[in-house]
């Protein structure tokens, strides 16, 4: 397993939508590794393959490490494999109700924002074998990580779905990713390691 290189916001692989994948092979299931050991050494609960720069419809997922008091230790411990989900090709067969919450991406380190979402849904996909699955999340981390993690397929930005644009231009800012200088000034990993601590505050729900 490698830790794979992460693609920032506003690098276009974001915003193109997926390949279908097709061949079960040792390609995808090396892929499949590569990206949950980035996804735990990134203090992830989730990451899609174009956040590592490949464009196929393959996204790992693991909540189970993760509950809302848990803050303190998210940001000290790298999360160890718990129960990791790998999604192939997958797509909402049925969604209802909605809920709000805080959430922050991997390819935009420090931003967070509410975002609405699902409160319910149903998910169809395939496994590495290329076997059909069926899961229903509800209401919990879940069950918004899984949206989050399929918008990414679609090219979609969790930016797109911020419950308060304004907030989410000013988080966004505050970054280096404000979208009047997206282009000219694009993310600037340094600036984020420089800031004082407090700010770098990884809250537990560090989506893909
Ligand atoms: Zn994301």
């Amino acid at each position: 397993m490698a830790k794979l290189q992460l693609t920032y916001y506003p690098d276009d692989i974001l915003k193109r939508k997926a390949k279908k994948i097709t061949r079960f092979d040792s390609s995808v299931r090396k892929l499949a590794a590569d990206m949950l050991d980035t996804m735990y050494q990134s203090n992830g609960v989730g990451l899609a393959a174009p956040q590592v720069g490949v464009s196929k419809r393959i996204m790992v997922i693991d909540v189970s490490r993760r509950d809302d008091d848990d803050r303190e230790s998210a940001e000290k411990t790298v999360p160890k494999p718990g129960k990791p989900i790998i999604f192939i090709n997958p797509q909402i067969i049925k969604e209802e109700g909605e809920m709000v919450g805080l959430e922050g991406c991997l390819s935009f380190p420090g931003v967070f924002f509410e975002v609405k979402r699902y409160s319910s849904i149903v998910v169809r996909y395939q496994n590495l074998a290329g076997k059909e699955q069926k899961i229903e999340a509800a209401g919990d981390l879940l069950c918004r990580a899984i949206q989050h993690e399929i918008d990414h397929l679609e090219g979609e930005l969790f930016i797109d779905k911020a419950v308060s644009p304004l907030v989410d231009q000013l988080e966004l800012s505050k970054y280096g990713f404000g979208s009047d200088n997206a282009e000219q000034a694009p993310f600037n990993l340094e600036s984020i390691q420089q800031l004082p601590s407090t700010e770098k505050v990884v809250p537990s729900v560090m989506l893909g």
